[in-house]
């Protein structure tokens, strides 16, 4: 498809043609693990379904378009996604991460790679820091989430991703919360982006998988090679759902955007509210960043009580009846969380609480429904 394509379009097109054997329009589930050949060594490009399948074919080819790359590799998870990301280090490199980041990447990095001699330093990367300082002559990737989760601070990808390149760094952008309709860090100058599918690109809450996607061949191949030797594939059902999801993505997208600028908005003046993360807000404080960066400030928020009790939190998470307490986030559905008892529960406190995440914040995943009825849940669990 042409590179000038509008969103929607390749959001709807990209990567999917009518099936060849049946004139499906929709990409069929290939559910098969081998495929018949014609002499020992002569086939249709497929041999074995860990290696390659239509399905997952036709998911990576979409969400490389949608994120301006060349190559697309889907895994079983954003995890395992990562996993592979990390795997293309040795052991005596050290990756630089944000200390702001999804509990899961901080534990893969602490407990699974660091015992193997991949070291992981966690900075401060909100706004534009100077790289200089932070990095060893080991560092050899760099591990950027922005926004983060769950305190929505924001990194200039573009500047930090031009220093990386003079120090030749390599740069991975998680791109998770902002999905790639609101933000495209390849043409903002990173080498990879990785996407937890299992949010916003599924959209429906009804699926794990996770994505990479680069523009370059040889980081390309040794993931294709990684996705086949370790194994960590997604199922052909899981890929289907995904690529459906991917579908609705920018509408989905502009009403979660709509509802969460306005409940930032209301939560911002609410006398029991201390304080609003959201990078909608001018008080955010890498707001101009957003708007630079991102076509609009996403589905994500979190806030402060003005008692920042654990219990103050629970009273409020046990009360919304419309919010969903449960992990996760990216889904129709509106979602309500605690992160320190939940997806963060694995940073221990002191390092949580330096990076700024309070025992009492409460995050929000802001779904499509209507805004009145979030606000009226929210007033109601306030009370
Ligand atoms: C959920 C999430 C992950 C992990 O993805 P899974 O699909 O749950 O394995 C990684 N990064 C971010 C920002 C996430 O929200």
């Amino acid at each position: 498809m042409k590179a000038h394509t509008g969103f929607g379009t390749l959001a709807v097109h990209a990567g999917v043609t009518p099936d060849p054997a049946t004139g499906a329009v929709m990409t069929p589930i290939y559910q098969t693990s081998t495929y018949a050949q014609q002499a020992p060594g002569q086939h249709k490009g497929y041999e074995y379904a860990r290696t390659q399948n239509p399905t997952r074919t036709a998911l990576e080819a979409s969400v490389a378009a949608l994120e301006q790359g060349a190559h697309g590799i889907a895994f079983a998870s954003g995890m395992a996604a990562m996993d592979a990301v990390v795997r293309l280090l040795r052991p005596g490199d050290e990756v630089l991460a944000g200390n702001d980041l999804y509990g899961g990447s901080y534990r893969l990095l602490q407990r699974v790679y660091a015992p193997l001699g991949i070291k992981s330093r966690f900075v401060d990367l909100a706004g534009s820091p100077s790289l200089e300082a932070l990095v060893s002559p080991r560092t050899k990737m760099i591990w950027i989430e922005t926004p983060t989760n769950p305190l929505l601070r924001i990194s200039d990808i573009a500047a930090l991703c031009a220093q990386a390149r003079q120090l030749g760094i390599r740069t991975v952008v998680d791109n998770t919360f902002a999905s790639p309709y609101l933000q495209q860090p390849l043409e903002l100058g990173a080498d990879l982006v990785i996407h937890s599918a299992t949010k916003y690109l599924g959209g429906h809450s009804d699926v794990v998988l996770g994505v990479v996607v680069t523009r370059l061949p040889e980081v390309a191949e040794r993931l294709y090679f990684l996705q086949n030797a370790a194994g960590a594939v997604p199922g052909p059902h899981d890929c289907f759902l995904v690529l459906r999801g991917v579908k609705t993505l920018h509408l989905r997208m502009e009403r979660a955007c709509d509802n969460a600028e306005q409940i930032a908005q209301w939560l911002e003046v609410h006398p029991r509210v201390a304080r609003v993360y959201y990078p909608g807000l001018p008080t955010h404080p890498q707001h101009e960043l957003a708007a630079r960066q991102m076509r609009r400030f996403g589905g994500m928020l979190s806030f402060d009580l003005e008692d920042a009790s654990v219990a103050a939190a629970m009273k409020v998470l046990r009360h919304t009846q419309l919010f969903t307490l449960a992990e996760s986030l990216g889904g129709v559905e509106s979602l309500i969380g605690h992160p320190a008892t939940m997806t963060h529960a694995a940073i221990p406190r002191e390092e949580r609480l330096r990076s700024g995440l309070s025992d009492g914040l409460i995050r929000l995943s802001v779904g499509v429904e209507d805004v009145a009825d979030l606000i009226a849940d929210l007033e109601q669990a306030l009370k």
